[in-house]
This record gives C-alpha cells, sequence and structure tokens, in this order.
C-alpha cells in the first residue's frame, strides 16, 4: 500500500503556532523532511521513532537539492510510510511547496497540504500593527527580490503605485538598494517601514524606520522580513516593543533556529 505525504507549514517559530492539524500529523509521522526555519521545540514534537532528516538549504552551507529531495518524498511514500515535508512558515509562501506538488502528482503519490502562519502575519503581529486598514492600505504584496531565476524582476512601480502594504521576505542586508529601488518606483522617503527579526520567538526584534533611513538600519538577526507601508507606524516607540516582551510569558516562546547570517533562502 502506498503511503502518503503532508506538505504541512511549521509557522513562524513559536510552536503554538503550529495548527492543531499540523500536530496531529506531526504525532503521526513515521519519517519527517524538514527545512531550517524549524526550531528545535517543533523538532522535538516529532515522535521518537520516526526517521527525520534535515533538508534545509541555507546560503553557503550544504544542502539538499531540491530533486532529492522531491525522489525522498516519492520513495518514503512508496514504502507505504507517512511522511511529513515541514516547513517554515506555510509551504505556499517561497517555500519551494509548487515544485514538491508537481513531483507528487507526476509519481501519482497520495499528498496533502497543511497551511502555516506565514512569517509576514507573524512579524505584523510582532510589530503590533494590522497589513490592511481601511484608511491606509486596501492590499498586501508579499514579495521578495531575491530571484530563482536571475532574469526576474520585482515590479516595484507597479507594487508601489498599487498602495499595498509590501512585505518583503528574504530583505537580506541590501537596505540601500531595496530603499532605492522603493523611492525610484514613486514610494514617499517618508513611508514607514519596520524589519523584524526572528519574529514570534523569543529572540524577536523590531527596528522601525522610513523608506529614506532604512540604509542605517541596524543588520538584526536572521530571519528577517521588512514590511512596507502607511500601515506600519514609525513613531511607535520603543516602549512599546518593550512592553511587547514583557507581556509574552518566555516560556512560550520558541527559539527559531539559528542562522549565521540572513543570506536569502529560498525555503529551505
Ligand atoms: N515559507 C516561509 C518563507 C520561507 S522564505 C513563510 O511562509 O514564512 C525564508 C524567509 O522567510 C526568510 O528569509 C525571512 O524573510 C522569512 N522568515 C521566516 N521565518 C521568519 C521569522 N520567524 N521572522 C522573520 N522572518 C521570517
Amino acid at each position: 500500500m502506498s503511503g502518503k505525504v503532508f506538505l504541512v507549514g511549521a509557522g513562524p517559530g513559536d510552536p503554538e503556532l503550529l495548527t492543531l492539524k499540523a500536530l496531529r500529523v506531526l504525532k503521526g509521522a513515521q519519517v519527517v523532511l524538514h527545512d531550517d526555519l524549524v526550531g528545535p521545540e517543533i523538532l522535538d514534537l516529532i515522535p521518537k521513532l520516526a526517521e527525520v532528516r534535515s533538508v534545509g538549504k541555507r546560503c553557503g552551507r550544504s544542502s539538499t537539492p531540491q530533486e532529492e529531495i522531491n525522489a525522498l518524498l516519492v520513495t518514503f511514500a512508496s514504502f507505504g510510510l507517512n511522511v511529513v515535508r515541514l516547513k517554515g512558515g506555510d509551504p505556499s509562501i517561497f517555500g519551494r511547496g509548487g515544485e514538491e506538488i508537481e513531483a507528487l502528482r507526476k509519481a501519482n503519490v497520495e499528498f496533502e497540504v497543511i497551511p502555516g502562519v506565514t512569517s509576514a502575519l507573524a512579524a505584523a503581529a510582532a510589530a503590533q500593527i494590522s497589513l490592511t486598514q481601511r484608511d491606509k492600505a486596501s492590499a498586501v504584496v508579499f514579495l521578495t527580490s531575491h530571484h530563482a531565476n536571475p532574469k526576474e524582476t520585482v515590479q516595484w512601480k507597479a507594487h508601489v503605485s498599487s498602495g499595498a502594504t509590501l512585505a518583503i521576505y528574504m530583505p537580506g542586508f541590501h537596505y540601500e538598494q531595496t530603499a532605492s529601488q522603493l523611492m525610484a518606483a514613486g514610494l514617499k522617503g517618508d513611508t514607514a517601514c519596520a524589519i523584524v527579526s526572528r519574529a514570534s520567538s523569543r529572540q524577536q526584534q523590531i527596528h522601525r524606520t522610513t523608506v529614506r533611513e532604512l540604509p542605517n538600519a541596524p543588520h538584526l538577526p536572521a530571519p528577517t522580513l521588512l514590511l512596507v507601508g502607511d500601515v506600519v507606524q514609525a513613531e511607535q516607540s520603543v516602549a512599546m516593543n518593550e512592553l511587547w516582551n514583557l507581556t509574552n510569558e518566555p516560556s512560550t516562546q520558541a527559539p527559531v533556529a539559528d542562522f549565521a547570517a540572513d543570506g536569502p533562502t529560498w525555503g529551505d
């Protein structure tokens, strides 16, 4: 009998942000292939007898090629096993979920996608902002300037003119370039933005600034996400961030996987 593959979103780091469904599927897993964004507290929930493999891809470190991950998923399922492919955030957002879905379809393997809380939502929650707001933004764009295909470019003008809040994944530390691309596309220099580092984890940090001042922003620990738009209030004080830390019991906040540098990475 053929097994089944579950493409599961592990959320942004805090294990309390796993869905009940993700937890149930994880508890029944016989094989787990996880990426580097999945932190230790979530990995601890995997049954002790399950085969667990890290197939992460971080810049500059050896990683499992995507074709090999696809082949592993198909092979383990063909042994009749319950296979969980565990990804940070949501599997469909910059997570190469599409390539795995294609491979599983092609091989006729039964699979199910279980959504997770994507990091843009955790970053917005951390910064205590609403990504859409009646008088400020009626759309949100999830984007990255880090493309698998170097010929692909960001449609900055289209995004800026849409007035949407921008959630920029894998921003790296190219703040100067990002700021000038945004302003060249027509965004006002005094538009607010926030860098959110390790959202939903104990080490979460937020730096609020404006697009013009973005090049002077500190290099916060990876993973980071950049939120841009009028919904991000630059004047919101540091005290607010401190308050966040005080009101969130540390024991419920998981560390996210530790990274040496914020190398842009696709899903991993
Ligand atoms: N599938 C993931 C995204 C994978 S791409 C999701 O839905 O969130 C990896 C990028 O996600 C990182 O470079 C960073 O920009 C963002 N990211 C992931 N976890 C994060 C976190 N806890 N805090 C801030 N950004 C995060």
